[in-house]
């Protein structure tokens, strides 16, 4: 064997460079990383080839003297800790002191920097990790570093690029990443020739979204701001109804630094259980602070995956603010509601009391002149009548004594009482099956009358669950029998008092037979078999254990059964549906989460035919 010997160090940088600089992005990364820590304002990222062939990355931050730029070139030479405890409250991003020496071994690398108040900057070339020359130059405050060739020295990892376009792909991907977690820093990248963005310092995080992801995204997004005892979490969130094809848009950082956490994905994912189709991911930018000694950041340098000590303690965090937000996004009635008028109208139906203004602002007639006034909370008005909490639609019909249709409904209609909600939908057409057409002092609304139904039933029957899960149950007329296989028998056996609890009552009857005697009130009698049915499917297939989500999945399959529907809907029924699921709590997608309604935007129009209308 030959002798045990110590390798040079130009060696020794050369391998390290296998692991922090995988490719060209991870280059981008340790540059970009050193220029925040050194406090820059100004930015500026180009590439060619992908990085392959040329890397430039430019700032205004605190620079380094002769000294300091020959010793950052030095293995584990860093300013950024100096004892090993200190790695427990890292707020930098670097700390190994390894970026520099390994990249410098594996390329023709060029540093120039000037450190604030010297008046000479210096320049230091290296060639695959020889020293070629250390000279005075005349430059801004700053660094300025040029990597060229990269792994031109060592064919063995250039074999290991990939395409120009993945290459590039991934250095776009990340420079966006730490444009946004940066927002108040200057960026722009360049590749080639080519501008792909160019930010100056933007005030808020949606404006950085703006610039660089487009107008579309930043829509779509809305502001969270949660603060617990030793996390917080902020950012953008996707406004209920928005989704995106692939978890492109899931952007998660931990004390600013860009992560993959399947922790944080996971968590996102679970809140928004109901609110994405299934297959679609919601569009986030979420940025967790926590107490950086409860991360372990000493993993794989060139990885982002990123570990939490107290992991079970950020999910429930996590999942917490998420869904805290998206219910208040979504107008959620189920936070404190507020005192409201009721009155009867001219059916003797008691709904909320219109005020004036809304009268005279979406010139409306009164219902009913006598009016009784009474007092009360608004979940006394609304389950089941057709009415809208949050606005007013409105059959455009109507406004043509002619076409005054026979139930009466054009006078039901309801003013919101949320004042975050304020619309005003007339309704255009409905010649294309499931779809009607509205009109908003906003644009143009597409609405799907069967998802509206089914957010409406889902959610009366969920409201009087919620409601009489103490539990009242009703007698069915005809007890109604039920067969199931092996599996599913043994479950619905097991799950008895716990069915019981809720209003049903079930007994077993001979094998596999199982005899309902009773469903719950906030079930229709009608539907209590199918409803057992499909809780009994639902639970079987999910292995058993979680019963009320069981619960709610068959309420979801109930509602959208569609059952009591005809083939297509009238205009009244239309109104009806858009006032009711105004008056919902997530009025955006259909209990399995796809889009209810869209508006498309007067602007979208304008754009389109190029002026104003
Ligand atoms: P680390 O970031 O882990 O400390 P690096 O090899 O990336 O290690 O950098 C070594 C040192 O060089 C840093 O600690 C810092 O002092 C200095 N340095 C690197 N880049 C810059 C820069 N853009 N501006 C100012 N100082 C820098
Ligand atoms: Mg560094």
């Amino acid at each position: 064997m030959p002798d045990i010997r110590i390798l040079p160090d130009r060696v020794a940088n050369q391998i390290a460079a296998g692991e922090v600089v995988e490719r060209p992005a991870a280059v981008v990364k340790e540059l970009l990383e050193n220029s925040i820590d050194a406090s820059a304002t100004k930015i500026e990222i180009e590439f060619r080839n992908g990085g392959k062939s040329y890397i430039r990355v430019e700032d205004n931050g605190l620079g380094m003297n002769a000294d300091q730029a020959l010793l950052c070139l030095e293995r584990h030479a860093t300013s950024k800790i100096r004892k090993a405890s200190d790695l427990d409250q890292v707020q930098t991003f670097g700390f190994r002191g390894e970026a520099l020496p390994s990249i410098s071994s594996v390329s023709r690398f060029t540093l120039r920097s000037k450190k604030n108040g010297d008046d000479q900057g210096n320049e230091i070339l290296i060639n695959g990790g020889k020293m070629i020359h250390v000279k005075e130059c005349g430059m801004p405050n700053g660094t300025r570093i040029e990597v060229a060739h990269l792994f031109n020295s060592v064919p063995g990892r250039r074999k290991f690029l990939k395409t120009e376009i993945t290459e590039s792909s991934h250095i776009i991907h990340l420079a966006k990443l730490y444009a946004l977690a940066h927002p108040r820093i200057t960026f722009s990248l360049v590749d080639g020739s080519r501008t792909i963005f160019r930010s100056p310092a933007c005030e808020d995080l949606l404006d950085r979204v703006r610039e660089i992801f487009g107008k579309s995204l930043a829509e779509s997004l809305s502001t969270l701001d949660i603060k617990a005892d030793a996390m917080g979490l902020g950012g953008l969130l996707g406004k209920p109804g928005y989704s995106r094809p692939t978890r492109k848009e899931m952007l998660f950082f931990v004390n600013r630094r860009p992560v993959e956490s399947k922790t944080m994905s996971y968590s996102l994912l679970e809140a928004y259980h109901t609110y994405a189709p299934k297959g679609r991911f919601p569009p986030a930018v979420l940025f967790l602070k926590i107490d950086p000694s409860l991360v372990d950041v000493n993993i794989h340098p060139a990885k982002r995956e990123i570990r939490f000590r107290e992991e079970a303690k950020v999910r429930f965090f996590l999942i917490e603010s998420i869904l805290k937000s998206i219910k208040e996004l979504s107008g959620d009635r189920s936070l404190p509601p507020k005192e409201i008028e009721l009155e009867k109208d001219s059916s003797g139906q008691i709904v909320p009391k219109i005020e004036d203004h809304l009268l005279e602002r979406f010139k409306l007639a009164r219902p009913s002149d006598n009016s009784q006034v009474t007092r009360g909370r608004s979940e006394f008005a609304l389950p089941t009548a057709p009415s809208g909490e949050k606005g007013v639609v409105e059959n455009l019909t109507t406004s043509t004594p002619n076409n005054f249709e026979p139930d009466g409904f054009s006078n039901q209609i309801v003013v919101g009482l949320r004042s975050d909600m304020n619309v005003s939908w007339r309704l255009l057409d409905h010649s294309h099956g499931d779809m009607a057409v509205f009109t908003t002092p906003q644009g143009i609304v597409g609405f799907h009358c069967r998802a509206a139904y089914e957010r409406v039933h889902f959610e009366q029957l969920e409201d009087s669950f919620a409601k009489d899960r103490e539990c009242a149950s009703q007698s069915l007329l005809l007890t109604e029998s039920i067969e199931l296989d092996g599996v599913a028998s043994d479950f619905l056996q097991k799950s008895i008092p716990e069915l019981y609890a809720i209003g049903f009552r079930v007994e077993e009857f001979g094998r596999n037979f199982f005899r309902i005697q009773a469903c719950p009130v906030w079930l229709n009698p009608e539907q209590a078999l199918s409803y057992l049915k499909d809780f009994v499917e639902i639970a079987s297939d999910g292995g058993g254990g979680k019963f009320e989500i069981y619960v709610k999945e068959a309420m979801i399959k109930q509602a959208t059964k569609n059952l009591g529907l005809g083939s297509s809907f009238s205009q009244n029924e239309i109104v009806q549906l858009a006032n009711q699921l105004l008056a919902c709590r997530n009025p955006y997608t259909c209990p399995q989460g796809r889009p209810v309604y869209f508006e498309l935007p007067i602007r979208d129009f304008e754009t389109r035919f190029r002026r104003k209308l």
